[in-house]
């Protein structure tokens, strides 16, 4: 197969098996990111089927997807100019991403992924790493990437103190209000209420919004 015809811009180097590599994607797209430190940047974002943990108020459906291979991914990813792409889920780490990961960096991206925790992520594989615990779910789900470079807790009411331990291995803390679709309009409000006096009380605490809830994108 001659690389260079390839869709995504093929610069040679390519390993073969990494290309040929199958995922199971849901959808691929170019957004605004709405939460967290990188709010305001365009960003990729590439979601990935399947999740080990089922959160009640998740907004999120993973249960269907195309199984895609890394060419069909890039050239998808070929039309955004957009240097980062964010690998979400479900979980993206219940799959092997060494392939996906290694053909973007040859295309200049840097690589940041939201994940929930349970699974470590080795070193290397990720330039900036996200951790959504959902430990106040499911306490008996260790978390085990216990480092990385921002922690975001999804506020239901929990105890903050849930996190001294961990949040010592991250470098920013946000708190985000759990929007809740399942709930009436006044539990998210009393929710979104709580999250601000809480960061107002805590002031390591950065409060992160979904902002590209409001504007109505993805
Ligand atoms: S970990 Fe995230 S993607 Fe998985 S069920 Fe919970 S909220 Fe949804």
């Amino acid at each position: 197969m001659d690389n260079c015809t390839l869709a995504g811009g093929i610069v040679g180097g390519d390993n073969p098996a990494h290309l040929a590599a199958v995922y199971p994607v849901v959808e691929i797209f170019n957004s605004i990111q709405g939460e967290g430190y990188h709010a305001g940047i365009s960003s990729i974002f590439i979601r990935f089927g399947q999740c080990n943990l089922a959160c009640e108020w998740c907004d999120t459906d993973f249960s269907k997807w195309d199984d895609m291979t890394v060419i069909d991914i890039l050239g998808i990813i070929a039309k955004f100019p957009a240097k980062n792409v964010i690998l979400t889920g479900g979980e993206p780490m219940l799959h092997d991403l060494w392939p996906l990961v290694d053909c973007l960096r040859k295309r200049g991206k840097k690589i940041a992924i939201e994940s929930n925790g349970s699974i470590e992520i080795p070193e290397g594989l990720i330039d900036w790493i996200c951790i959504s615990p959902k430990d106040q779910m499911y306490p008996q789900v260790p978390i085990k990437q216990r480092k990385g470079d921002e922690l975001k807790v999804v506020y239901v009411g929990q105890d903050l103190s849930l996190y001294d331990q961990l949040k010592q291995g991250f470098k920013h803390h946000f708190i985000q209000p759990c929007y809740f679709q399942n709930q009436s309009v006044e539990w998210n409000g009393r929710n979104f209420q709580a999250t601000e006096k809480l960061v107002k009380e805590n002031p390591q605490w950065r409060l992160s919004l979904q902002t590209h809830k409001w504007m109505g994108v993805d």
